[in-house]
C-alpha cells in the first residue's frame, strides 16, 4: 500500500497543518496534524498525526494562529490540473 506525498497543507499564515496524500486507491487524504508546524523549525519526527480525512471538513483551526481553514478533497485536484494546464504539461495523477 504506497502512498504518495502531494503537497503540505498549510494556513493562511504558511503553518504546516498536515499533509496531502494519495493513497493506493487514488484517493486524495488530508493527514491532520495535532499540532500545526512552523516550516523553519520542523522537526518531523515530532509530527503527530491525529487524523486521516477522506471527506469534507469545514474550518480546521491552526493550532498556531487560530485561523480555519476548509479541507475540501477536490481543491488540491483542482490546483493540480490548473497547474498541469497553465504551467505544466505533466501527468495528472488519479
Ligand atoms: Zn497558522
Amino acid at each position: 500500500m504506497s502512498k504518495e506525498l502531494v503537497a503540505t497543507w498549510k494556513c493562511q499564515n504558511g503553518h504546516v497543518m498536515g499533509q496531502v496524500m494519495r493513497n493506493g486507491r487514488g484517493i486524495r487524504q488530508l493527514l491532520l496534524y495535532r499540532q500545526a508546524v512552523d516550516l523553519e523549525a520542523w522537526k518531523p519526527e515530532e509530527v503527530e498525526v491525529m487524523a486521516v480525512i477522506e471527506g469534507l471538513v469545514i474550518d480546521v483551526e491552526c493550532s498556531i494562529c487560530k485561523t480555519a481553514r476548509t479541507w475540501a478533497p477536490g481543491e488540491e485536484a483542482i490546483r493540480r490540473l490548473m497547474e498541469a494546464y497553465g504551467l505544466i504539461e505533466g501527468e495528472i495523477g488519479g
